[in-house]
C-alpha cells in the first residue's frame, strides 16, 4: 500500500492539473535513497531541458551512479519543468527541487548542471532562478550552493564562467569523485567557500573562473565496468530512448573535420564483447527493459559487431536491439536477415553532401554508392524508411554542390519503389576543438534562401520528405559555440527578455536575441566571422589532448580538399600524445577479437506450444494517478518482467509481449479496479506469483488479485465505469459514465469533484 500524501509534493493535488505531471513526481524504479541524507555530501545533478530529454542522457545517468556510489555522498537529479508548471511555480513562489527527496535545490550543497547544446544556455539561469540561487557567482556568498557544470559545453567555458564556480572538462567520472573530499571539509566548515575553490583548481580537468590557469587538461575517463550503471531509472513518463543503453565504444577516429565529439573523445576506447552480453543480461534483469540501445559515435566501427550481436541474441532472445544507425557494411547480409527486428528502426546515414569535393574538404570518406545499397537493402525486405542527413554552408560550398545534393535527392526520389526517404538538413556550425574552428559561419538568411530553394526544388517527388533545422536557432548555437565572455552579458540580457529553452522552435525567438544584443552593443554576426590562424581563440586554455599541429594541418588539408585517412583502418595521424599512454588501437590499429564461424541465433519458438492468459486486477492510487494509462501499463508489465514472468509474444517480425489493457483510466483519477489480462507460456499459482509480481511495482499500484482466465475476455462486454466524486463539500456522488454516452469530462465539467475514484463497471 502506498503511503504517498499529496501534502508530501511541493505542487500538492494542483500536480494533476498539469501538463504529463509524472514528470515531476520521482519515485522511478531504480531511484536511489540514501539515510540521514543531510550528514552526506548533497549534490543536485540537473539536466536543464525537460524530464523526457534529461531521462535519456546516458552520460547523466553514469554521473548519478558513480556519485552515488560514495559512501559519503547522496546525489539526486532535477529537470527542467515545462511552462504550466514554471508559472505555477512562480505563482506560487515553489523552489525548484530535487525529485529523490523533493528538496529544494538551494538545500544542496553542489548543483551539478549536464550541457549539451549552447541552446539550452538560457535554461542554465533559468534554472539557478527558479532554484533562488544567484545568477552570477559572485553574487553568491556563504549559505549558497556552489555551481559546477560538465558536459560537451564545458570546453569552451567562457559565454559561462560568470555563472558557474568550476567547470569539469571532459569525461567526469574520475573527476567527479576527485572533488568531494574538498567539498566536505567546506561543507563541515573546514575550510572556508574560497578555499575550496583553489583547492578544485588544483584537480585535473577542473577549471574554476576565480583560480584561472594557462592550461587545463580535459578528463579522460577508463571505459570500466565499475563506473557503468547496470540500474538504470525507468522513466515514469515515455523518455525521448526508452531503453536499457549501453555504450560500447568512446571516441571516432573517423575525423569528420566538424565533428566536435569525433575529435574530442579521442583516444577510441572499446568495451569487450563479452562485458557488454554481461551488463545486457544484468540491465534488463534490474529494469525489465524490452529494447537495449547499444551506443557509439559510429557503432559500424565496434570491432566485433557481429559477434557482439550474435552473442546479445542468444543471451536475451526476446529483447530487441537499437542501434544508432544500421550498419550495412559491418554485418553479413546473413545476419541482416536473422536481425528482422532492426527493421523497425530503419536505416539512417549521414552523407552530408553529395558534392565529392566538399566530402574531401569535410574529410567525409564514405561513398556515396552506400545510400543506393542502403536503399536495396531496405527495400528487398520492406523496410519502411530511410533517414539521410545533410549540411548546407559547409566551408568552401558553392552553388554547384548543393545542387548535387539535390540532384542525388532526385535520382533517389525516382528510383525508390516503395521506401519513404526523408532528408534533413541542418546549417553547418564551425565548433572549437575542430580544424574549422577558424572558418566562418556563413548568415542565417543565406542558409534560409538555400534550405527554401532546395524544398523548391524536391516539392513534386512525393516520397521524399524534407525537414530543416532553423538556420538562425544554428546561427545562435555558433555565437556561443566560439564565443567569449562578453556574452555573459548578452546572456542575461536575453533571459530578462523573456529568452528560454530555444533549442525548441515553438519557445525559440530570434527577435529577442537580436534585441539582446542591440541592447549591450554586441553585433552578433561578428562572432560568425572566420577566424585567423594564429588569433588568440577563447578557449586556448582548455587542453583537449589533440596536437594544436594536427588540427591546424587538417584545416589546410581540407582547404586543399583532401582526405585524412581513419586511424582505424590506416596508419596512426598522430593526432595526439595518446599512442604513448597505452591505449591499444592507437598502437595497432583496428583488431577483431572473436571472429565468428558461422552465425547461429537461437530461433524462437514460432508457436508456443502454451498460451496462458492472467486477468490481474489492480488499483492504482496517488502517485500513480498522475500517470498517463499507457505509461501505467508499461510500468507494470516492465514489473512482470523484473519479476521472472515468461511472457507468451506475438508472432511477426516485431515480437511484443501479448497483453491488453482494460478501460483507460483519466490522468488524476484514482481507482481500485484497473483490469490487465497477461499471457503466459507457463502456469503460474496466483497465490504465490502474486508478492513477487508486487515487489516489482511501482509505488501507487497495488495488485489485488491474478487470476487464470478458461476464456479470452471480451472487452466489449464493459459497457462503461462507475465513478465515485468526491465533491467540494465532502459529499460523494456516485456517477455512472457509459461508453458512448455522455462523457467522463462532462460529469468532471458539471460536478467539479475534487477526486474521481473508479469503483466499477457497466
Ligand atoms: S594518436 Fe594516432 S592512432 Fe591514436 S587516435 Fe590519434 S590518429 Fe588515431
Amino acid at each position: 500500500m502506498s503511503n504517498f500524501d499529496w501534502n508530501d509534493h511541493p505542487f500538492g493535488r494542483a500536480l494533476l492539473t498539469l501538463e504529463r505531471p509524472g514528470r515531476y513526481i520521482g519515485g522511478e524504479w531504480n531511484e536511489i535513497h540514501k539515510e540521514n541524507p543531510s550528514s552526506l555530501l548533497r549534490i543536485a545533478l540537473v539536466y536543464p531541458e525537460l524530464y523526457e530529454l534529461g531521462m535519456s542522457n546516458l552520460g547523466l545517468a553514469i554521473i548519478y551512479h558513480v556519485l552515488n556510489s560514495h559512501p559519503k555522498v547522496y546525489a539526486e537529479r532535477a529537470y527542467l519543468l515545462w511552462l504550466d508548471a514554471i508559472e505555477f511555480m512562480r505563482r506560487n513562489r515553489i523552489p525548484l527541487f530535487s525529485l529523490e527527496t523533493k528538496t529544494p535545490l538551494r538545500e544542496f550543497d553542489l548543483i551539478g548542471i549536464s550541457m549539451h547544446t549552447e541552446l539550452n544556455y538560457t535554461n542554465l539561469l533559468l534554472t539557478l532562478d527558479l532554484a533562488n540561487v544567484p545568477l552570477k557567482s559572485d553574487e553568491r556568498s556563504k549559505g549558497d550552493p556552489l555551481v559546477m557544470l560538465g558536459g560537451p559545453c564545458a570546453l569552451n567555458p567562457e559565454p559561462l564562467k560568470r555563472f558557474v564556480d568550476f567547470f569539469v572538462l571532459g569525461e567526469a567520472e574520475q573527476a567527479v569523485l576527485e572533488i568531494v573530499d574538498p567539498l566536505l571539509a567546506w561543507k563541515n566548515r573546514e575550510i572556508t567557500r574560497d578555499e575550496v575553490l583553489a583547492e578544485l583548481a588544483k584537480i585535473e580537468g577542473v577549471f574554476v573562473p576565480r583560480y584561472p590557469k594557462d592550461r587545463v587538461r580535459r578528463r579522460i575517463a577508463p571505459l570500466e565496468r565499475k563506473f557503468f550503471p547496470i540500474k538504470q531509472l525507468v522513466p515514469n513518463v515515455e523518455a525521448v530512448h526508452n531503453r536499457f543503453v549501453i555504450e560500447i565504444m568512446r571516441g571516432c577516429t573517423r575525423g569528420c573535420r566538424f565533428c566536435e565529439g569525433g575529435m574530442v573523445y579521442r583516444p577510441i576506447r572499446i568495451r569487450d564483447v563479452d562485458e557488454v552480453v554481461e551488463i545486457a543480461v544484468e540491465g534488463v534483469k534490474a529494469t525489465g527493459f524490452r529494447e537495449i540501445g547499444l551506443l557509439a559515435f559510429t557503432v559500424s566501427d565496434y570491432p566485433d559487431l557481429e559477434a557482439l550481436i550474435v552473442k546479445l541474441k542468444n543471451a536475451l532472445p526476446h529483447i530487441d536491439l537499437s542501434l544508432p544507425s544500421l550498419p550495412i557494411n559491418a554485418i553479413s547480409k546473413e545476419l541482416l536477415d536473422i536481425l528482422a527486428d532492426l527493421s523497425k528502426f530503419g536505416i539512417t546515414l549521414a552523407p552530408e553532401t553529395a558534392s565529392e569535393r566538399l566530402r574531401g574538404v569535410i574529410n567525409k570518406n564514405v561513398p556515396l554508392d552506400e545510400i543506393f545499397t542502403s536503399i536495396r537493402i531496405a527495400e528487398e525486405r520492406n523496410w519502411p524508411s530511410v533517414k539521410l542527413y545533410f549540411m548546407v554552408g559547409l566551408p568552401t560550398e558553392t552553388e554547384d554542390d548543393v545542387n548535387e545534393t539535390v540532384k542525388l535527392l532526385e535520382t533517389i526520389a525516382r528510383t525508390a519503389r516503395r521506401i519513404r526517404v526523408r532528408a534533413s538538413f541542418g546549417t553547418f556550425v564551425p565548433r572549437p576543438h575542430t580544424p574549422f574552428q577558424w572558418v566562418e559561419q556563413r548568415m542565417p538568411d543565406e542558409m534560409e534562401s538555400v534550405i527554401h530553394m532546395i524544398r523548391r526544388k524536391l516539392r513534386r517527388y512525393r516520397r521524399l520528405r524534407i525537414s530543416a533545422h532553423d538556420p538562425y536557432q544554428s546561427a545562435l548555437e555558433g555565437v556561443f559555440a566560439r564565443g567569449d565572455e562578453r556574452l555573459a552579458d548578452v546572456l542575461l540580457e536575453a533571459y530578462r527578455l523573456g529568452a528560454q529553452f530555444d533549442d525548441r522552435r515553438e519557445t525559440f525567438d530570434f527577435s529577442i536575441w537580436e534585441q539582446a544584443f542591440e541592447n549591450i552593443g554586441i553585433d552578433w554576426r561578428e562572432y560568425l566571422r572566420p577566424r585567423e590562424l594564429d588569433e588568440k581563440l577563447p578557449w586556448h586554455y582548455v587542453d583537449t589532448g589533440l596536437f594544436n599541429a594536427f588540427l591546424r594541418l587538417e584545416y589546410k588539408r581540407s582547404l586543399r580538399g583532401e582526405y585524412t585517412m581513419d586511424c582505424m583502418r590506416s596508419r596512426c595521424n598522430g593526432c595526439g600524445p595518446w599512442y604513448r599512454e597505452g591505449y591499444e588501437l592507437c598502437r595497432t590499429g583496428y583488431v577483431q577479437k572473436q571472429k565468428l564461424e558461422s552465425i547461429e541465433i537461437a530461433k524462437l519458438e514460432a508457436k508456443p506450444t502454451k498460451r496462458v492468459q492472467y486477468l490481474v486486477v489492480y488499483s492504482k492510487m496517488p502517485p500513480a494517478s498522475a500517470l498517463g494509462h499507457n505509461d501505467t501499463v508499461r510500468l507494470i508489465i516492465q514489473g512482470f518482467a523484473r519479476a521472472g514472468w515468461e511472457f507468451s509474444y506475438t508472432e511477426g517480425f516485431v515480437k511484443r509481449p501479448r497483453i491488453s489493457a482494460g478501460p483507460s483510466l483519466a490522468l488524476g483519477a484514482t481507482s481500485e479496479v484497473e483490469l490487465l489480462v497477461v499471457e503466459s507460456v507457463k502456469e503460474y499459482e496466483p497465490e504465490k506469483i502474486l508478492p513477487k509480481l508486487q515487489s516489482e511495482m511501482p509505488d501507487g499500484i497495488r495488485l489485488i488479485s491474478i487470476e487464470r482466465l478458461s476464456r479470452p475476455l471480451n472487452w466489449s462486454e464493459i459497457k462503461g465505469s462507475i465513478y465515485l466524486f468526491t465533491l467540494s463539500d465532502g459529499r460523494k456522488v456516485r456517477v455512472e459514465v457509459r461508453h458512448g454516452g455522455k462523457k467522463l469530462r462532462d460529469y468532471i465539467e458539471e460536478l467539479k469533484p475534487i477526486a474521481v475514484h473508479r469503483i466499477g463497471y457497466l
